[in-house]
């Protein structure tokens, strides 16, 4: 049984534990990897150990971001003891990677925003209307009493950044500009965090020309698709931006990406303009948000696309 607890709640367990393991999700973004490291620097200015670990790669996007350094990834056969693991912007067990065989905690609290959250953890903190699970820790560190430094708030701020497409998606409510706009007082550099964000290597620029190539209409222009056969993906290129192609083209109601990872692996990101795709991704044992979701589907990249674009095309008859 899952206890939802409240924002004081969630302060006093993170509070009464001495040693933590903050845990990103896998694939990891900038919100998930911006939470958990704003949360890393404050309990650790309150005396607190802590371990921060991710099941995945990380992009060198995110290489500014401070602490970055701190992650690590667990071995499958290690044992890692703590009082309390943190699970940071993860709607489902699966997304915590190996953290939940490989920590023994007493405990497991989830700090979340999707509205597809599973309950999972002993202990949950989940608001829906959040932005970002960032926006929710900047709440939390307020709660705490903490005081914040550059660092945490430059964490912060990418988190937002992150979720909200830099301020512009339809998530982006007057809370989130005003956190941003208090974060920029604790010496936040905005262009710091646009410039590494907008960044993009050569190899990735390459790659958007192949993959553009493979651009998809169906349904009369409202499904477009786009798609990374195993032969062109490369973990070390960073291609989340790449839905926004087929995202933004007029007439178009849901956008995919397929990512085809290994020969029985493709990973599903979905975009829509009104339509509920958390729940496709869901029925896929996904999840994420109204307009912003994503799923795995154990199979090779053209098996993939048929069962999604299928339940999509349903939405469409
Ligand atoms: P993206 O398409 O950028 O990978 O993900 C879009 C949103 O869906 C993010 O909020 C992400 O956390 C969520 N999401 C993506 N893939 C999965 C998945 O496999 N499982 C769950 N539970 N959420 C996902
Ligand atoms: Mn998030």
């Amino acid at each position: 049984m899952t206890k939802n607890c409240s924002l004081a709640e969630t302060g006093e367990l993170l509070k009464a534990a001495k040693k933590l393991v903050i845990v990103s999700h896998v694939s990891p973004d900038g919100d998930t990897l911006g939470s958990s490291l704003a949360l890393m620097h404050a309990l650790r200015m309150l005396g607190k150990e802590v371990i921060m670990n991710v099941d995945d790669d990380i992009s060198t996007v995110y290489s500014f971001l401070p602490g970055i350094a701190e992650y690590r990834r667990f071995a499958p056969d290690e044992s890692v003891d703590a009082d309390l693991l943190v699970i940071v912007d993860a709607s489902s067990a699966d997304r915590a990677g190996n953290a939940l065989e490989v920590v023994k905690s007493p405990a497991v609290l989830n700090i979340d925003h999707h509205k597809t959250n599973t309950q999972f953890a002993d202990y949950l903190y989940l608001d829906s209307d959040a932005a970002a699970t960032a926006e929710i820790i900047y709440s939390l560190l307020l709660e705490m009493g903490i005081k914040l430094t550059r660092d945490i708030a430059t964490c912060i701020y990418e988190g937002i950044y992150t979720d909200t497409g830099s301020f512009k998606y339809s998530n982006t409510t007057s809370n989130t500009l005003k956190t941003a706009a208090d974060l920029l007082k604790y010496g936040v550099n905005p262009s710091l965090i646009s410039d590494n964000m907008e960044l993009k290597s050569r190899s990735q620029v390459e790659m958007l020309r192949k993959v553009l190539e493979t651009l998809t209409f169906l349904k009369d222009g409202k499904i477009a698709y786009i798609e990374i056969p195993l032969e062109l993906y490369d973990h070390n290129v960073e291609t989340d931006a790449f839905i926004s192609y087929p995202r933004y083209v007029e007439g178009v109601e849901i956008a995919l990406l397929f990512k085809q990872v290994e020969e029985n692996l493709t990973r599903v990101s979905f975009r829509s303009k009104e339509i509920d795709v958390a729940k496709i991704a869901l029925s896929f044992g996904g999840g994420g948000h109204k307009k912003a979701a994503g799923c795995s589907i154990y199979a090779p990249l053209k098996e993939a696309e048929k069962v999604i674009l299928e339940a999509v095309g349903e939405l469409f008859v």
